[in-house]
């Protein structure tokens, strides 16, 4: 562990150095693009050839207006993605190496320890799959289970829903349980249905960020433990929120989300295994449904095995793992502890300003409320959306509406990472008191 320690501040002095150079290779990487587009639009209108295949194309799409140095600057205080964080904006453009190249291992061993720190976690087995949080969710899916295996998935919002559609589709048996939308389970809820079905895992969404509800996971492992399944979670929204520690929760397989309160880019998603769930994995009879997401394979890509060479499986998303292992350096760094109480002091000066406006938590009990995603109940006699476009027209801010069931009932304001300070959360509540206006009936 010393050693860890040290080389990891060793690596963290090499990235406020390289952060630097960073810095500057974003400035002159735009600089360079944005000439390369005049260049291309004034070359197109010299040469007939190239003005046949321009006109082909949307007028619009040629003209440097339109290119991504005109998107607009906005606060995205939605459910995600938040604002990526500078550091890990810079850190994509920095230099491309090969994935198979002897100077990448070191950035995939990184982003495995930090994982390893941000979960407080003994297990070797971290790692980032390629891909959205929907990858993640097929991954742990398709390689844990096999045909007519038993899953038993608690659903009260849209992600219970995807696991289920998910299962279906991969030839699971899957068996749901259900709480009223606005509710989490309850233990003996879990205990019934554990106990009733006996499944080989169960599934709870530590965050849903559809309705806002959070998942207490105290208890349920003895649960599973009891009947023998194993503990599958979703923390897509809470990971580097709300805290998390899945040694602790007794939790087997977790997927998490890079562009939430990581604060990095999409297309890298943290995945955890306990050993326990490693013992399944090789225990199958069968070979997983995925060749994409084969978590033997992409174990060893990833060193889980010590196997010394690393075959290539896949190409992965390289700048979003550059992306990846800066975010959870900047969370660890500011210490876990310190992360979620900035969080909850965030969330609690966002509900003191929502109440002086009249708003309400769409979510009653308030054990249930979730720090990371906050459901606000929409009044009588407010168009709902005129409230988020007016946000967005008049001050780039995002405002979110509901998802899945909670679509017309609730605005949701998400409290994640970098976006997580008093100035954004002063600037959103300043939005809110305009819009409400504006959105009167
Ligand atoms: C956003 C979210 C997902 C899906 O993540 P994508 O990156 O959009 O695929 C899954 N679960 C929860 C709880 C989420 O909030």
């Amino acid at each position: 562990m010393a050693s860890n320690v040290v080389a990891h501040a060793g690596a963290l002095i090499q990235q406020r150095v390289n952060g630097a150079a960073m810095q500057r290779g974003a400035a002159a990487a735009a600089a360079a693009a944005k000439s390369f587009q005049r260049c291309a639009s004034a070359s197109s209108s010299s040469s007939s050839a190239a003005a046949a295949a321009a006109s082909s194309l949307p007028a619009e799409k040629v003209t440097e207006d339109e290119s991504m140095h005109s998107l607009p600057r906005r606060l995205l205080m939605s459910t995600g993605p938040s604002n990526t964080h500078p550091r890990a904006l810079a850190a994509m453009s920095t230099v491309q190496v090969g994935h198979m190249h002897e100077a990448f291992y070191p950035l995939l061993d990184d982003i495995k320890l930090r994982l390893q720190q941000v979960l407080h976690t003994s297990s070797p087995y971290t790692m980032a799959i390629s891909g959205g949080g929907h990858s993640a969710m097929e991954a742990m899916v398709a390689n844990m289970m096999e045909d007519g295996d038993k899953m038993v998935v608690c659903v009260n919002g849209i992600w219970g829903e995807r696991i289920v559609e998910i299962g279906k589709r991969l030839g699971v048996e899957v068996l749901t349980a259900r709480a009223p939308l606005g509710r989490s389970f309850s233990l003996d809820q879990i205990e019934s249905v554990v106990s009733l079905h006996k499944p080989k895992a169960l599934f709870m969404c530590h965050g849903e960020s559809s309705t806002g509800v959070y998942q207490n996971l105290d208890g349920v492992k003895d649960v599973c433990a009891k009947h023998g399944a194993l503990l599958m979670v979703d923390t897509v929204c809470t990971l580097g929120g709300v805290e998390f520690r899945p040694d602790e929760s007794g939790v087997d397989v977790m997927y998490s989300g890079a562009q939430k309160c990581l604060s990095s880019v999409p297309g890298a998603s943290p995945f955890f295994m306990s050993e326990k769930a490693m013992e399944a994995l090789m225990s199958r009879k069968s070979l997983p449904r995925t060749y994409n997401y084969d978590l033997k394979e992409l174990g060893n890509y990833w060193n889980w095995f010590g196997e010394g060479t690393r075959r290539y499986h896949h190409t992965p998303p390289i700048g979003s793992f550059y992306a990846l292992r800066e975010a959870l350096d900047i969370t660890v760094g500011e210490g876990m502890e310190n992360v979620w109480e900035r969080h909850r002091e965030m969330t609690r000066m966002l509900w003191d300003g929502l109440d002086s406006l009249g708003l309400e938590p769409y979510v009653e009990r308030e054990e249930d409320r979730l720090v990371t995603v906050n459901t606000i109940k929409i009044p009588e006699g407010i168009d709902w959306k005129r409230v988020c476009a007016h946000a967005m027209e008049t001050r780039n801010l995002e405002i979110g509406g509901g998802l899945g069931p909670t679509v017309g009932k609730v605005w949701r304001i998400g409290i994640m990472g970098y976006n997580a300070r008093p100035e954004n959360v002063a600037m959103t509540l300043e939005a809110f008191k305009a819009s409400l206006d504006a959105g009167r009936l």
